[in-house]
């Protein structure tokens, strides 16, 4: 049997980084099986409908590498992929659950249920119009009176099902209430959606958040009475905030978008979020979607909640940042140089790589290098070295001759701009480390940059060097 696993998300204009995590599992199962990724869009809470929200979805998944095989926008055999469109499929199989016993039609009104709330303002429907007749039914349903239909859940026993994660789930169906399956509006709730898309669309194993854990026994109920068979279950744990808070969009801090636009490489996101809640044999952290798929198996999946560390996820997206080649780190970088203060002054293919193993996220560029444009009055102070035994007496000497040697040299390039410093340095009689030391100082004002002089003298050009250089002699002569 083909394994089949989907992600069934709701359109709600984000994608939470726990929907993410979903998402990712479902693919890596799939792959791993040599399976088929489905998407599926679950959005028949028509009230809840946001503009160009499933837009998000398609492109979070792209971003993340998540190609799906059959979905909304890519077709397949087992379509349409959208629920809203598949109002007569629910319509349909609604009907044949009432036939075989395990929903009812319920023509409550609002009024009839708000009396049976109880003090905690929760209603739990009392299966009042299960006893109505047929002939009471075919009445209201001529006369046109609103209903929708409910699953009818036995009074006694107890679900049971085996879940990958958590094991043995046993639910008692007293605890378990006859949820509505169609809405007055005729669309299904996911109560209802969930079991007939699986079941129709061929999924053989349902990947989801624990939350869903103790519904389920609701759902192979439905899966019973239709005769179909169960798949296989495996629910997730809930990734943390910390302790006690779970991450949620209503701290605004878990959503994939957001963590692109701070700075994170999606493939960096996408690692992360793997590692939440599941633990490769070999312990890997740092991985590829490739190494990923091979390395998944659901043992390693916890069902101890995850708690989702912030710092462990920059310094995974430092080290992909370092593993990157000159090129690709300038291409991520250079949109965060540009918006910078230092725009796009200088050659940026000069600074990116000043920056690829001193940041963690991309978002930090602008910080280290707006240095480049803050040049200013600074402290003759920084002069002082102990260890290079350089101070500003020295800087009076040594920022003239470096003047003269920069002048000199047509070639503005890091190999000549470095040789002729040096020998500089070995003429005057100064070790080199003096004199590019005094040289940072005196063309940045600053005690620490990223990069040496020699890269700051090639990123501010020849003109812009002197101009600073002397700048810093008038200030040591004042
Ligand atoms: N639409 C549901 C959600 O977003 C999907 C749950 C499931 O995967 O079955 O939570």
């Amino acid at each position: 049997m083909k394994v089949r696993t989907r992600f069934a998300p709701s359109p709600t204009g984000f994608m939470h980084l726990g929907g993410m995590r979903t998402a990712l599992y479902c693919y890596l199962y799939a792959r791993k099986n040599g399976g088929d990724f489905i998407l599926r869009i679950e959005d028949t809470d028509q009230e809840r409908f946001v503009e160009g929200a499933t837009e998000v979805i398609y492109s979070s998944l792209k971003e993340g590498g998540m190609t799906y095989d059959e979905g909304p926008d890519v077709g397949g055999n087992y379509g349409p992929y959208i629920q809203s469109q598949r109002k007569e499929i629910y319509q349909k199989y609604a009907k044949e659950l009432i036939e075989k016993g395990g929903a009812y039609y319920c023509f409550c009104t609002k009024e009839r249920l708000e009396t049976l709330k109880d003090d905690l303002g929760n209603t739990r429907y009392d299966k009042h119009c299960l006893n109505l007749s047929k002939e009471e039914i075919e009445q209201k349903l001529r006369d046109g009176v609103p209903y929708v239909i409910r699953q009818n859940i036995p009074k006694v026993g107890v679900g049971t099902y085996e879940d990958a994660v958590y094991g043995t789930i046993s639910v008692d169906f007293s605890e378990l209430e006859d949820n509505i399956l169609i809405k007055t509006d005729g669309l299904p709730t996911y109560n209802f959606a969930n079991v007939i898309d699986d079941h129709l669309m061929g999924i053989t194993h349902v990947i989801r958040g624990s939350e869903y854990l103790s519904s389920t026994p609701k759902y192979n109920l439905m899966y019973d009475a239709f005769g179909w068979e169960r798949p296989c279950y495996i629910h997730l744990p809930p990734i943390m905030k910390d302790a006690t808070r779970k991450l949620s969009k209503r701290y605004g801090d878990a959503n994939f978008d957001d963590f692109v636009k701070k700075g994170y490489l999606p493939q960096a996101i996408v690692n992360y979020i793997a590692l939440l809640g599941w633990c490769p044999k070999d312990n890997s952290e740092k991985m590829t979607m490739d190494e990923m798929i091979e390395k998944f198996s659901l043992d390693g999946v916890s069902k101890s909640p995850a708690i989702f560390d912030d710092v462990k996820l920059r310094w995974l997206n430092g080290e992909y940042l370092k593993a990157m080649t000159d090129e690709e780190f300038y291409n991520v970088a250079k949109p965060y140089i540009e918006a910078s203060k230092v725009g796009t002054k200088y050659d940026n293919r000069l600074i990116a790589p000043l920056l690829k193993t001193r940041v963690e996220i991309l978002s930090e560029i602008p910080d280290k290098i707006n240095f480049l444009e803050e040049f200013e009055e600074y402290s003759l102070d920084l002069y002082y070295h102990k260890k290079m035994k350089t101070d500003k007496e020295m800087a009076k000497v040594v920022v003239p001759l470096i003047y003269k040697t920069l002048e000199s040299i047509d070639t503005f390039d890091h190999d000549t701009i470095y040789t002729s410093l040096s020998n500089c340095a070995q003429e005057n009689g100064y070790k080199s480390g003096q004199v590019l030391g005094i040289a940072r100082v005196a063309l940045s004002g600053k005690e620490v940059t990223p990069g040496g002089s020699v890269e700051l003298a090639q990123i501010l050009g020849k003109q812009e060097s002197l101009r600073r250089l002397q700048f810093s002699m008038d200030l040591l002569n004042k």
